[in-house]
């Protein structure tokens, strides 16, 4: 099935994102979806207008609220396939709020985050993963703030599937991609997609020479303390992979009763006679 939007990127040439897109699209092909069944939601940033260059349903919301409404999507249609899309900027710093409390809730989205170190679209200042020392256009003289590391952030946050991948590697990333759809719970896919125009320091040939899959050694991914730790290394090895997972960890959609009798509320009549929806229609019109 053909998942390329209707739209071409305008990326910058060697933009990470592009990696991203194209593994994502792999991945829903890959699993059989079908466009119709697919949410694809973003907030704010080059990354977020990822939805317009992918054929499914979409949403382009507002900065740092896209798990906000991607949660609402979800619990009005838990059918749907949704799938969340953005930056660090958007996801960890205005965004960080809902990250925490849609991982703690567990609901059940996947969310891909294009993490390339720095704000990209407003022609680079640090982001919440800015390294220690980085040099921007807002930190003439280096950055001094400690980063956040998403992955044990995640995991502390009560996340139940949290993985990193590369945007260079669309194989690798496309197969977390899929696991991370396939998985019943918020699912975390925080990805390396170097922004070639802002971030001089963590480029493409920087991860190449970098990163190690965890699937290439033993890994142990009930193990949060083991996964904390080896998502923490920073050095000539970055581990990529998935870190850590909970297969059964109970998701918000399923607990919750309301929304489980009589199928998602999107599909429920509201309980008005044909009159009054007819008169609703008509006050709309
Ligand atoms: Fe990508 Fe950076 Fe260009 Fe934005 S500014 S499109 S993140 S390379």
């Amino acid at each position: 099935r053909d998942f390329k939007g209707a739209v071409d990127p305008d990326w910058c040439p060697g933009c990470g994102d592009f990696g991203v897109l194209n593994s994502l699209q792999r991945a829903v092909a890959g699993l059989g979806l079908q466009p119709h069944q697919i949410l694809t939601v973003s907030g704010i940033g080059c990354s977020s207008n990822l939805p317009g260059y992918i054929n499914t349903n979409g949403m382009h919301t507002l900065h740092g609220r896209s798990l906000a409404v991607a949660t609402g999507a979800k619990l009005a249609n838990h059918e749907l396939t949704v799938v969340v899309t953005g930056g660090d900027g958007d996801g960890y710093g205005i965004g960080g709020n809902h990250f925490t409390h849609t991982a703690r809730r567990n609901i059940d989205l996947t969310y891909i985050v294009m993490n390339n170190q720095i704000y990209g679209l407003t022609t680079g200042q640090i982001s919440p993963t800015s390294r220690d020392g980085m040099k921007t256009k807002s930190t003439p003289f280096g950055s001094v703030e400690t980063p956040i590391n998403p992955i044990t952030s995640a995991i502390m946050n009560g996340a139940s599937f949290v993985a990193r991948g590369y945007s260079g590697d669309v194989r690798h990333l496309t197969s977390l991609m899929e696991q991370a759809i396939q998985h019943k719970g918020f699912a975390l896919v925080d990805v390396f997609s170097p922004c070639v125009t802002f971030n001089l320091d963590n480029t493409h040939n920087f991860f190449k020479d970098r990163v190690v899959k965890l699937e290439d050694e033993e890994h142990d991914t009930s193990d949060w303390k083991l996964a904390c730790e080896k998502a923490m290394a920073w050095g000539d090895t970055i581990y990529t992979g998935v870190f850590f997972q909970v297969p059964d960890a109970p998701v918000l959609n399923r607990r919750e009763p309301v929304l489980d009798d009589g199928g998602p509320l999107a599909f429920r009549k509201l309980g008005l006679s044909e009159d009054q929806a007819q008169g609703i229609i008509r006050r709309m019109m």
